[in-house]
């Protein structure tokens, strides 16, 4: 459609054209002539002289013809007001609504949306032809009035979109997070990276000057080319000081979807290496001098500083055996894996609600929060992992899952490794010849 700024410079110089066509279109031809000529019989003309200079094509009161206009849903907007904003009225507001409410949960809504509205002008009525919404981006929801009966009727239908495989790689500058999302790679995609890599890699110490990543991600489109959605990670691959980290995503015969190593090991560790997001390691595991007892002793886990209220993950699969305040180290928990393997978490400000001891928790499920509570200079999660009940330094526990593609499945997935490293070099041309494209040819 027009946008609002093209139809203002020639709405105010246009009322007589209004009247004398049949639609809005062709008014272009009018731009640039003498002062506007009052419709003959009109008595609201100095408001529609008033109008004519508005922004928006909505307030002019007057008009013939039909168009489609997009309207976005405002903050603390609903539809009904939406709807009121293009000048429908009353009673048919609730009766879209009412048809759409069949097709999608209008309370949930939000600031954003895009309603596609047809609308018939005649004079300083108005009446809604179709309405089209999606309210997923894989759904059209279509809403028709019969112009007989002046029924409204909704249907859904499919939304086709065009599936890619998109690529980014490079050196990696300062973090793979701002590196990656240079090279064009969405930060949700670099997210999801980051975490399904963490059981490997300490993103704080890790990353050097010569580093470089490599990833392949899904991305749908819509019919006119633009995203509707970020995927799946297929491959991604991390290049740290000379030695390839890499992961492949398989869905296995049971339907389970795991990132696994070229081998077909699972990428998966028993433990998650840092059970908190973007937390600094501020104090390893050993000797120390204690920073509030002043003399030297042991360290017996390690410490991550974060902001008071930072969530804190379980490290892995278990059962919570203590949930409670235990002398210096404050609100603590510590959650029961197997029968040799513990993992603590000191210091929290509060724990997740509801949570008890003898719950069984999943790896990542937030158990509590960052605080100072114990013995503590500020706000930091203490961390311990415990073997046999006595603490270890939690940086060398690297226990695998043990799940590791075999046999059939094993030859499978070398033949979806071969695919996708060949997907990701197409990816990683097509970013390249896009880029020659956009560069002006040299003289
Ligand atoms: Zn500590």
């Amino acid at each position: 459609m027009a946008s609002s700024k093209a139809v203002c410079v020639f709405a105010a110089v246009a009322f007589s054209v209004t009247l004398t066509t049949s639609t809005v279109q062709g008014q272009d031809e009018a731009q640039g002539s003498a002062d506007p000529i009052p419709p003959e019989g009109l008595t609201q003309l100095d408001d529609i002289l008033a109008y004519g200079v508005a922004d928006s094509l909505l307030e002019q009161p007057y008009r013939v013809g039909e168009e489609t206009i997009t309207l976005i849903l405002q903050d603390g907007e609903n539809l009904s007001l939406l709807l009121e904003r293009a000048g429908i009225a009353n009673n048919d507001r609730y009766a879209i609504a009412a048809v759409l409410e069949e097709h999608m949960d209008l309370r949930r809504l939000r600031a954003g949306k895009e309603f596609v509205l047809t609308i018939r002008y005649d004079g300083l009525t108005r009446e809604l032809r179709t309405l089209e919404v999606l309210p997923t981006v894989d759904t059209i929801v279509l809403v028709d009035r019969n112009p007989e009966s002046g029924v409204y009727t909704a249907r859904a239908v499919p939304n086709a979109l065009t599936s890619r495989l998109s690529g980014g790689a490079g050196p990696i500058t300062h973090s793979l997070f701002a590196t990656a999302v240079d090279q064009g790679v969405p930060d949700a995609v670099v997210l999801r990276a980051i975490q399904a890599f963490s059981f490997n890699v300490d993103f704080q110490r890790d990353i050097q000057p010569e580093d470089d990543f490599a990833i392949l991600y899904e991305q749908d489109f819509f019919a006119d080319g633009t995203l509707a959605r970020n995927g799946n990670i297929l491959h991604a691959r991390l290049t740290l000081s000379g030695r390839d980290l890499e992961l492949f995503r398989y869905e296995d015969a049971e339907g389970l979807v795991d990132y696994y190593n070229r081998d077909g090991e699972s990428m998966r560790r028993y433990l998650m290496r840092t059970p908190i997001d973007g937390a600094r390691l501020s104090s390893r595991f050993g000797m120390r001098r204690h920073p509030i007892l002043g003399y030297s002793r042991m360290h017996r886990g390690i410490d991550f500083a974060a902001p008071t209220g930072t969530p804190i993950y379980a490290a892995g699969d278990g059962v919570i055996d203590f949930l409670g305040t235990n002398s210096g180290y404050g609100r603590y928990i510590r959650i029961r894996h197997n029968s040799r393997l513990s993992t603590a978490y000191a210091h929290m400000s509060r724990y997740r609600s509801g949570l008890g001891r003898g719950d069984r928790v999943d790896q990542g499920d937030i158990i509590g929060y960052v605080g100072s509570s114990g013995m503590s200079t500020g706000p930091h999660l203490h961390y311990e992992v415990l073997v046999n009940g006595a603490q270890v330094n939690p940086l060398d526990v690297d226990l695998p899952t043990g799940r590791n593609l075999e046999g059939a499945e094993l030859a499978d997935f070398e033949v979806q490794v071969a695919e996708m490293e060949r997907a990701l070099q197409d990816a990683l041309l097509h970013n390249e010849a896009a880029q020659q494209a956009a560069i002006p040819p040299a003289e």
